[in-house]
């Protein structure tokens, strides 16, 4: 058989060729221009934000979440080890110390019920992570949050348009930040975005993302002119990534509901196999809208995981594993991380599988990867199977 199915293939619809055309041939081509602004009314009016800006990624906007909360060397930020390097890397530039947490079994989400034991004096912010769009438990951890007088951010690059209890993700933390990297459901190349709920973070977020200057008041009329007032960088992207961005954020409903329908063809396809052969399947709990952004099975074990990793390499379809905890990273060791701390993302991170899942994956190359997945037998099993002969 040929096939050569990729994990992902971006996405570019025929609205983004125009849009993106058009920036060219404005005469603007730095940021903030009319396809920005466009982001921003859209986001803000689907998501009832009273403010979003685009920023160059989601680990930028994370930096300005990290900015805004003007943290000090020593002081704390608990998140889960089971997430990207750039959640933990934001904080832990302003020196921050990374406090790290384990996940739930179930949704593979920041464990709500460790966090409070981690709280301290020092710590100034809880940073969730909705792994594969579905929600954390937000209730808890708002609740724990307000009582102890600490920030909640939320690493929502999985999550936009999901919702937990009917409200979406992003909207729960005075911050959030979503990613319109090239793998996520929305892309823009590399982009991102910051969510701010809380309004008194708006004109502080303006100054970080525009170098440190009050430009963005300068432009709106509000100073006659403008220059250094605070700390900030450069994280707005051009309007030529923002008009590509666009045209994707004006689809969503035709893009969420092709991966509604990929995420429901691997979960009924894969259903009665998995079961039988001792395979874990995403859990979503009824309360959780999910945001489709990925397919992944939970194997008996590492070697297993390797094995199917190869059983469809050799028939060229290319799944592949997720996060290495952050606290057995070569990093987060010299932080004191170490075996066992983590015991649920140490687990689930050695036997974690992800299928390829982009928008114009079609459902006889889907059918291709159920009927590979299906002909697999995992190590445990065949062993079952020789001792009962
Ligand atoms: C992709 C991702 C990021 C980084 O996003 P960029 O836009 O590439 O900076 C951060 N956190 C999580 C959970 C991600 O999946």
């Amino acid at each position: 058989m040929n096939t050569s199915i990729p994990f992902n293939k971006p996405l570019v619809n025929e609205a983004g060729r125009r849009y993106v055309a058009e920036a060219l041939s404005s005469g603007k081509q730095s940021g903030d221009g009319p396809f920005t602004q466009r982001c921003h009314a859209l986001l803000e009016s689907l998501l009832g934000a009273p403010k979003v800006l685009l920023s160059t990624s989601c680990t930028h906007a994370l930096e300005m979440t990290a900015l805004l909360l003007h943290l000090q060397p020593g002081d704390e930020v608990i998140m889960p080890s089971f997430t990207f390097t750039s959640t933990a890397n934001a904080f832990a530039l302003r020196g921050a110390r990374i406090v790290f947490a384990d996940i739930r079994r179930d949704t593979l989400n920041l464990d709500e019920r460790q966090v409070e034991s981690l709280i301290t004096a020092r710590t100034k912010a809880i940073v969730v992570v909705h792994y594969a769009g579905v929600g954390c438990e937000m209730d808890v951890l708002l609740e724990v949050a307000k009582r102890h007088g600490i920030a909640v951010i939320e690493d929502n690059a999985h999550g936009l348009f999901a919702k937990y209890r009917g409200r979406y993700l992003g909207t729960f933390g005075g911050l959030a930040a979503q990613s319109f990297h090239e793998t996520k459901n929305f892309s823009s190349g590399e982009g991102g975005a910051l969510i701010i709920n809380e309004p008194r973070f708006i004109e502080e977020a303006e100054v970080i993302r525009e170098k440190g200057t009050n430009r963005s008041r300068f432009f709106r009329g509000e100073v006659d002119k403008y220059s250094w007032i605070g700390l900030g960088s450069s994280y707005l992207p051009s309007d030529i990534l923002a008009a590509l961005l666009l045209s994707q954020l004006e689809a969503r409903e035709e893009i969420q509901s092709r991966r509604r329908r990929i995420w429901q063809n691997y979960y009924a396809g894969l259903e009665a196999w998995a079961d039988q052969q001792g395979v874990g399947l995403p859990f979503v709990p009824g309360y959780c809208d999910q945001a489709y952004h990925m397919f992944y099975l939970l194997l008996p074990s590492l070697q297993d995981r390797q094995a199917l990793i190869g059983h469809l390499r050799s028939r060229g379809i290319l799944a592949v594993f997720h996060y290495l905890p952050l606290h057995l990273s070569e990093y987060g060791r010299r932080w004191g991380g170490k075996d066992g701390d983590c015991p649920v993302a140490e687990d689930v991170s050695a036997r974690l599988l992800r299928l390829p899942f982009f928008f114009s994956l079609t459902d006889t190359e889907q059918a291709a990867i159920i009927d590979s997945i299906c002909s697999f037998v995992p190590h445990h099993v065949r062993q079952q199977a020789y001792f009962q002969a």
